[in-house]
């Protein structure tokens, strides 16, 4: 059998015989070297003191697995004045000095260490015929050299969380290269200079919002260049237009109303908005339409983790909710909307209004002076709306119950936050609509958050002046904070608006490492996280 086929081809080694099990081949191999140098003093040694036995892993071969029963010398070193009497021979590339696997059975090891992690690369070591348990996958992975950082120009930095709450990390992103070139164990604007100052060939630098990073950038390298993250600043504007609909909550409900009350008047197969959000879960409308309430997700989450045989103690302090509440949901099998005493909209006085109709009060003006009294805010005219179908008779029945969907502040942002091409099927676009109809601020914040939008995306940067005194004047009172922000980082965030460069790259790896981080059970240690991001799809891994 030709030995070239099994055996690493760089080394001195031929096969004296093999034998063929079901699960795997020995090889019977010796040395032809006939001399070797001292590992100590470098000395060619032709004496053969003695020989021995070692057992050395391969790679596998045609489904089984391959050892090796090597005959290993020892010479004698005959320099006088090396320290070393008697040495095992060495092997020129390929084998370690008392390894138990070839290199490149290590090498394919480690690949799969740095892709799946100790646990996952065992189990699929073992598919193809390699033993090797996790720890040893780790100790290899522990044992590969990061490739130095050849001057990085263009990088990206953001944070991520080690422990969410507890403890962040940074994490480096050649921009050009698109790959991950560092890891930080912190976020600290002393650690990021540091790194800065070792790395003094980066020009332009992609950062979040946050001020630490942009200190540490300045006073390490005044020079650069600093973009403000796009995706952040679109999230810190949609946030600004929640913020502003929060205060516009009274409008958006009477606008809901005013719809519903249109829609109850026609026939029930041409409705779109029918019933309260809440009330919805339970129903049958498209789940996406729907946004699901806080209350509604812990509802979920608890009775996920109750058929996981958690306790109660224990659900609430994961889901860090009161032990009461858990108890409530813990018995329930539908989730029970809770119901808001806080209304001050015409709904919540529905009853009373039949009532008082019935009791033969029918003006829409002393109506509405007596809810008044008693806490509603709003307009004669929402009044007036609401029962002007109620009968005049009283043998006639009152109309059904009006129900009408709320959507929150933050499910608002986003919609109004697009444009109306953009709008989907699902959406309440007849009610957002509407409510752009008469609302006239509601509007203008919504203009004003679309036409930052198109300034971003068509990269007129020197319009972003311009925008901010008139976002100023718009009389949206929630946008002043944001301008104040944008002044505060102008010149990062004018290169937002220019720049080719962004930090969505860096969003995607920290996605990467936060699947790895958890592929290790939170066991990870900081150095091996470190080496498996860097490493991981990186073709120098195996300069060890
Ligand atoms: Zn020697």
């Amino acid at each position: 059998m030709d030995s070239l086929f099994l055996l690493p081809s760089k080394l001195d080694l031929e096969l004296l015989d093999y034998e063929l099990y079901p699960d795997r081949i020995d090889l019977q191999v010796i040395s032809t070297a006939s001399s070797t140098c001292c590992p100590v003093c470098g000395h060619l040694s032709h004496k053969i003191h003695s020989c021995y036995h070692r057992i050395i892993h391969d790679l596998p071969a045609g489904g089984r697995r391959v050892q090796l029963h090597l005959q290993v010398r020892k010479y004698f070193c005959k320099n006088a004045d090396c320290p070393r009497m008697i040495f095992t021979e060495r092997f020129a590339a390929g084998l370690a000095s008392y390894a138990r696997r070839f290199d490149r059975l290590n090498q394919v090891i480690t690949g799969m260490g740095l892709e799946s992690g100790g646990n996952s690369s065992t189990r699929q070591a073992h598919s193809f015929s390699v033993k090797v348990s996790a720890s040893t996958v780790l100790r290899l992975i522990k044992k590969c050299n990061i490739p130095p950082i050849i001057a990085p120009k263009i990088i990206g930095v953001d944070d991520w969380a080690f422990k969410k709450g507890r403890k962040y990390g940074t994490v480096i992103v050649d921009l050009e290269k698109h790959q991950v070139i560092d890891l930080l164990p912190d976020r600290e604007a002393k650690t990021l200079s540091a790194w800065l100052l070792e790395h003094p060939s980066v020009e332009i630098v992609s950062r979040d919002r946050s001020t630490t990073y942009a200190a540490a950038i300045t006073e390490a390298c005044p020079q650069t260049e600093q973009i403000a993250d796009r995706w952040h600043l679109l999230k810190n504007l949609s946030e600004t237009l929640e913020r502003f609909l929060d205060t516009q909550r009274g409008e958006i409900k009477e606008t809901a109303l005013k719809l519903s009350q249109h829609l109850q008047q026609t026939p029930v197969n041409e409705q779109v908005i029918v019933a309260d959000s809440e009330t919805l879960l339970t129903k049958s409308i498209p789940q996406q339409a729907v946004f699901k309430s806080k209350y509604y997700d812990n509802f979920i989450k608890t009775k996920e983790l109750q058929t996981k045989g958690y306790s109660i103690r224990k659900i609430a302090a994961t889901l860090k909710m009161a032990r009461q509440t858990v108890t409530k949901y813990w018995d329930r099998v539908e989730f029970v909307p809770k119901t808001s005493h806080k209304r001050s909209n015409i709904l919540g006085f529905e009853a009373y209004l039949q009532q008082r109709w019935l009791e033969g009060q029918q003006s829409p003006k002393a109506l509405h002076e007596e809810i008044n009294r008693i806490g509603f805010k709003y307009s004669q005219s929402t009044v007036y709306h609401m029962v002007r179908n109620y009968p005049k008779s009283a043998a006639e029945p009152l109309p059904a119950s009006i129900k009408a969907t709320y959507y929150s502040s933050k499910q608002l942002s986003i919609w109004l936050g697009m444009y109306q091409s953009e709008w989907k099927e699902y959406m309440p676009i007849e009610f957002l609509k509407k409510l752009l109809e008469e609302n006239l601020l509601i509007k203008t914040a919504r203009d004003i958050t679309l036409e930052f939008k198109q300034l971003m995306k068509a990269k007129q940067g020197d319009q972003l002046k311009g925008w901010c005194s008139q976002a100023l004047e718009s009389g949206v009172e929630a946008m002043k904070g944001f301008v104040r922000g944008i002044r505060q980082d102008f010149k990062a965030i004018f290169q937002a608006f220019t720049s080719e460069w962004s930090n969505g790259q860096v969003e995607g790896q920290v996605n990467r490492l936060k699947n790895i981080k958890r592929q290790m059970y939170g066991r990870a240690s900081f150095e091996l996280l470190r080496k498996r991001v860097i490493l991981m799809g990186n073709p120098d891994f195996h300069q060890m």
